[in-house]
């Protein structure tokens, strides 16, 4: 009789624990309003960024990139990159050709934690010893190649080969570095070392790559998005609105391509009011807590230890995972991002994805039912829907902001890449806050930080 009892209430009994979930993370859920907020304050935040005495206090720097044109198709020569900001450094050679052929050879080098969190001469000793032991490897130490620098941390750029670093992220945090500049301290490890002799010629953000990079065959092409281990935009401005240079120097000059450094708003509050427990509990347990508030609400870095820690409140009480191993899932950091892109991948219904994901967690399939499954992802879908509702918040104040009506929008990173929803939902919801006569296309943009790098030095080698 029991059973039967059971069986028939059965039904009922589940939906009752799938309310409790979804009253759970009810503050994970942002309404039209939220958005609309997050919206208008990005766009004060901006307007700050760009403002002459606004600027020091601004969450949004808006800093000056010093790119003026973007490519016409017709750039070409040879060039090496560097790429650092994520979880690799590269070093890349590639070739412009006049038929718009990019070829390109690049080695992949990992950075220890031992050297992102040591000090800066360690780490530009090492950039400077891979990129020694890379152009001799391929025999072109001698070419003396023009080299385009991306780095994607936060930068006050003085000029296009001058760049202060401002505040270290993503983990990072090599000593003596902040308020430096970084073309310099590449320069005096290579100068130490004797053996190569490279000429830095632009340093730039992946942003700037990524909209470069687009650009090369998409003349509508005027934002750069990353959205990655970090998150961030940059935009085409009017030089007469950034008001942080001086203007005198860029006379009968119209553009020049804007680092938001976007990853920072939040920092002065913005975002208290949708901002969840977990949410500061990620960011306390970061290397740089009360900064970069809106990036660790949306970027790969910290999506899957914010899921994590959902996950974890609702097995405490008993509402997932019940009877499962679940000593690796309350370990920091065992949640990655990626896990989230492969259990929405699944069909609906379908687990298999899912359950791959539990067994690297160390949690036996066949210990977990299919309801926990339904509700893993509904966690994952609850947190990965805010971070494209915020990125296209963003992204609509950037749109409103300038005059075009057809905007094409260059995006790179991990998350958006892997991520199987993310696009659509963003696409949906940008459509939505701009109204339906506006067009706009979201492309993901091959490799800009290799060959944005390279176009920024091929466009100013193209002279004109
Ligand atoms: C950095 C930006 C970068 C972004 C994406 C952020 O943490 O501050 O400079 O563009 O990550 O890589
Ligand atoms: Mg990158």
């Amino acid at each position: 009789l029991m059973r039967e009892v059971l069986e028939t209430y059965k039904p009922h009994i589940l939906s009752r624990r799938r309310r409790l979930i979804e009253d759970c993370v009810r503050d994970l859920r942002l309404n039209n309003d939220h958005i609309h907020i997050v919206e208008q304050e990005m766009r004060k935040a901006i307007d700050d960024g760009l403002g002459n005495a606004s600027h020091a206090t601004a969450s949004v720097k808006c800093f000056p990139t010093y790119v003026r044109r973007l490519p016409n198709g017709k750039e070409q020569g040879k060039f090496l990159s560097l790429d650092l900001g994520g979880t690799n450094f590269r070093v890349i050679v590639m070739e412009l050709t006049p038929d718009q052929e990019f070829l390109m050879d690049s080695k992949i080098y990992a950075i220890p934690l031992s050297i992102m969190r040591g000090t800066g001469e360690e780490l530009f000793d090492h950039i400077a010893s891979c990129l020694a032991s890379f152009v001799k490897d391929r025999e072109i130490g001698d070419e003396k190649l023009p080299l385009g620098f991306t780095f994607s941390f936060p930068c006050a750029q003085e000029g296009l080969a001058k760049a202060r670093l401002v505040k270290w992220t993503k983990g990072f945090c090599c000593s003596g570095v902040e308020g430096e500049d970084v073309v310099r301290l590449l320069h005096e490890s290579l100068r130490k070392r004797g053996d190569v002799d490279i000429e830095i010629c632009a340093i730039l953000n992946d942003t700037t790559g990524c909209l470069m990079s687009c650009a090369w065959h998409e003349p509508r092409c005027r934002v750069g998005l990353i959205l990655g281990t970090g998150t961030n935009a940059c935009y085409l401005e009017e030089i007469e609105d950034i008001h942080t240079i001086d203007q005198d120097d860029f006379k009968g000059q119209k553009h020049m391509l804007v680092n938001t450094e976007w990853g920072a708003f939040g920092d002065k509050g913005e975002l208290d009011f949708i901002r969840t427990k977990w949410d500061r509990n990620v960011d306390d347990m970061s290397v740089n807590p009360g900064k970069q508030i809106f990036e660790k609400m949306i970027s790969g870095m910290y999506m899957g230890e914010l899921i994590r820690q959902v996950l974890v409140d609702l097995m405490k009480d008993d509402l997932i995972f019940f009877g499962a191993h679940r000593d690796k899932i309350l370990e920091r950091g065992s949640f990655f991002t990626r896990y989230a892109s492969e259990i929405e991948s699944d069909p609906v219904g379908d687990y298999t994805r899912a359950k791959a994901c539990l067994v690297e967690m160390d949690i036996d399939p066949t210990s977990v039912t299919d309801e926990d499954c339904s509700s893993l992802r509904y966690v994952c879908e609850v947190v990965s829907r805010r971070a494209s509702f915020m990125a296209s918040a963003g992204i609509t104040a950037l749109l409103k902001k300038m005059d075009y009506k057809d905007v094409v929008i260059a995006i790179d990173g991990s998350l958006f890449r892997y991520h199987p929803h993310f696009k659509n939902v963003m696409q949906s919801r940008i459509s939505q806050l701009m109204g339906i006569d506006y067009k706009f296309d979201l492309m993901l943009s091959e490799d800009g930080s290799g060959r944005g790098a390279a176009l920024v030095a091929a466009v100013l080698k193209r002279g004109e």
